[in-house]
């Protein structure tokens, strides 16, 4: 690939920038092998849509299906390894004085390529919790139902996930939103830009006057609000711009 060139303007704002946030989506773990939701699902899943089983209505009309779904989905992201375009994010916020990274991503790719106060907006797939009272839950015998039971109440268990049509967690978006109305720049990375509340965070930043910077291969709606567009894989441009701000 051809080597990708940051704008220097770019550059010297990062490189005295106090303040940076980093919202990141499905997109910046495809190059860890893990499919966004807009990519088409393969093999058993392929004749369902994400959309459909993301949700608390679809657990409940078929808990056994959604939680299968999520298993697979658990595995996956087990077995991934953080890409170049996490590192880069954890060398970008060795090198800022207040950087804090949120994330829509639930497959812990960031926490295990090293940062550090990840917010999870969307929750973890490797955590599980109980249906009836969202109590998180270490431990189950698995007696072969599928989903399991919670030992203590009975509760079905499902993944630590936020599902269309459910809250974020407490606390987690009013944080990630004052940090986005007070930063120097935002970066809006691998992400469609379509899920809300997530979606709307950069408003904030554009709101105030911070600079914001999309980091993307495909076009968002977005695209043309914000100050730089940077298109490509973020485990490309993630680095570069890394190296070229403080090379
Ligand atoms: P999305 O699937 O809606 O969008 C992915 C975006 O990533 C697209 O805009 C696409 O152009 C871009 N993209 C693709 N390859 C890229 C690359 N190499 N580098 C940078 N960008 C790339 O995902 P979303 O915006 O995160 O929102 C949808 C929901 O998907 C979220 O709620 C999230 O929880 C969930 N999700 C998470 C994972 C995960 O944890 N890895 C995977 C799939 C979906």
């Amino acid at each position: 690939m051809a080597e990708i060139t940051i704008p220097s303007e770019l550059s010297e704002k990062l490189r005295t920038a106090k303040k940076v946030v980093a919202l990141t989506g499905a997109g910046i773990s495809a190059e860890s092998g893990l499919a966004t939701f807009r990519d088409a699902q393969t093999g058993l899943w392929a004749k369902y849509r994400p959309e459909e089983l993301a949700t608390p209505q679809a657990f409940i009309d078929n808990p056994e299906l959604v939680w299968n779904w999520y298993a697979w989905r658990r595995e996956l992201a087990g077995q991934a390894k953080p890409n170049p375009g996490h590192a880069a994010l954890v060398e970008m916020a060795a090198k800022v004085p207040e950087f804090l990274l949120v994330t829509q991503n639930i497959d812990g790719l960031h926490q295990q390529a090293g940062s550090r106060h990840v917010i999870e907006l969307h929750g973890n797939i490797h955590r599980t919790k109980r249906f009836d009272d969202n109590q998180i839950v270490t431990e189950w015998e698995e007696t072969g139902e599928v989903p399991p039971r919670c030992p203590a109440t009975n509760s079905l268990l499902r993944p630590d996930v936020v599902w269309f049509g459910e809250n974020l967690p407490p606390g987690a978006l009013a944080q990630a939103a004052i940090a986005a109305a007070e930063c120097d720049i935002f970066f809006s990375i691998g992400t469609s830009s379509v899920v809300f509340p997530a979606a709307g965070l950069i408003g904030e930043t554009l709101r105030n006057g911070g600079l914001t910077v999309e980091i993307n291969p495909g076009e968002t709606p977005h695209s043309s609000a914000v100050s730089f567009v940077l298109r490509g894989p973020a485990g490309s441009v993630l680095p570069a711009l890394v190296q070229q701000t403080w090379p």
